[in-house]
């Protein structure tokens, strides 16, 4: 009765999520073909007609692409739980490892290789039909294989005694397993931000300390002006793969550092690249990074606890498609089924992360407002919206649900205001 129950409770979240998605893909694809073939007033003068059109038609591919992925993948959700390719997975691993932690990681590696395999088509798709019709990957096929296969190579030598070290948290320290579990798992995330940046993200990119003397005193002055202290500033050979353009930072206390994708240096002049660079500061000093960071901890510890709580309930199994071993430990299929559905239950409420991120970039972008110049920023973004090719005129609804920085317009509008107040015009930064 139970296990029926959370079947139709999972059946109904996933067409409301499917049908949500549905409704603002659609939406959003027909609002910006409504505006294709007029450049918004505001920025008539900036931005070329041709330039406008193409965002609108990139905007809507990647927009019916990333709705056919996600009817795809809830396909391939539904087969692996109500329709039972979890279970049959579990019993014919069974039959080769008997039960035991052999069998617990061999099914989690069955799901993840078979998941990625089903993936792969898209990932390739994207890359070499949709981002090459419109001029931005710059990747071989060769480049792009080996990614693939470093990616796998790296998240199985890191992945494996993370979730054996989880897996036997679950079995041996009792009730309160989930509160280790998350030790661990927090302490595992701060390690990979130091790992990131000095280890990992050297593995697929090159960084160059960045050489332009003029442009390194530039912005050295606005470091000095903000009190931040940074372990150096690097250039990041973006353009072996994508010709996106974007600047991030890296790592955390003394390690941190500041990248820059040639792709950026090449398009924005130094005043601009200050520009940017100051929201992204902004970022830092305002404690956003700290903020996003104490969130995403406080949030796993609640996932856990209630997975905690599921694991021990028959109907949680069963309701999604699968016979609990009788007797045995199930903790590697209740992580499993926990993973894959968490999503379903978690997208209506996506727009609340979009919020708080819209917040804090017009906060950031006061910041850069103040710490640099509002004009620079603004002419920093209209390039970067024009490379990109994001589009001006999103679907308002489509924008609150899932865009994690305002609009254009209305980003571009408060930066006009903040460069009126400081008397120094209009500044800005990052659209991706
Ligand atoms: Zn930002």
């Amino acid at each position: 009765m139970l296990s029926f129950a959370f079947s139709v409770l999972f059946v109904i979240f996933f067409m409301l999520t499917l049908g949500l998605r549905y409704w603002l893909a659609s939406r959003h694809v027909r609002h910006v073909m409504r505006h294709r073939d007029e450049v918004p007033a505001e920025f008539a003068d900036k931005i070329p007609l041709a330039a406008h059109r193409k965002a609108a038609d990139y905007t809507v591919a990647k927009t019916r692409f990333g709705l056919i992925h996600a009817i795809w993948s809830g396909l391939v959700l539904i087969g692996f739980t109500l329709l039972g390719g979890l279970q049959a997975l579990s019993t014919a691993l069974l039959h080769v490892t008997g039960p035991g932690m052999a069998h617990q990681i061999g099914l989690i590696v069955a799901y993840g290789v078979i998941a990625g395999l089903l993936d792969l088509p898209f990932t390739y798709w994207f890359q070499f039909v949709l981002e090459q019709r419109f001029g931005f990957n710059k990747m071989t096929l060769k480049l792009w294989l080996a990614d693939t296969v470093k990616g796998t190579l790296l998240s199985a030598v890191i992945g494996l005694p993370l979730l054996w070290v989880v897996l036997a948290l679950m079995e041996r320290t009792g009730a309160l397993w989930w509160v280790y579990a998350w030790l661990v798992f927090s302490g595992f995330q701060l390690l990979m931000m130091v790992l990131y940046p000095t280890v990992i993200a050297p593995m697929f990119n090159k960084f160059t300390p960045l050489s332009d003397d003029s442009l390194k005193s530039r912005i050295e002055g606005l470091m000095a002006r903000v009190g931040f202290a940074s372990k150096g500033l690097f250039v990041m050979d973006g353009s072996k793969r994508s010709s996106h353009g974007n600047a991030y930072f890296s790592g955390f206390g003394a390690n941190k550092r500041i990248v820059f994708f040639d792709t950026l240096l090449e398009r924005l002049a130094p005043p601009e690249i200050e520009a940017v660079l100051a929201h992204e500061l902004g970022h830092f000093k305002l404690k956003h990074i700290v903020k996003r960071i104490v969130v995403a901890f406080a949030l796993s510890l609640v996932f856990l606890a209630v997975l905690g709580w599921l694991k021990n309930q028959v109907w949680f199994y069963t309701g999604l498609g699968v016979l609990p071993l009788l007797g045995q430990n199930n903790d590697a299929m209740a992580l499993l089924l926990f993973m894959l559905v968490l999503p379903v239950f978690t997208f209506p409420f996506a727009p609340l992360t979009s919020i708080t991120s819209r917040k804090h970039e017009f906060e950031a972008d006061a910041f850069a407002a103040s710490h640099s110049d509002a004009r620079d920023l603004v002419s920093a973004l209209v390039k970067m919206y024009e490379d990109n090719a994001s589009t001006l005129t999103p679907d308002p609804l489509h924008s609150a649900f899932y865009d994690s920085h305002p609009p254009a317009s209305i980003r571009i509008r408060h930066l006009h205001q903040a460069g009126a107040l400081s008397g120094k015009g209009t500044a800005g930064m990052e659209p991706a």
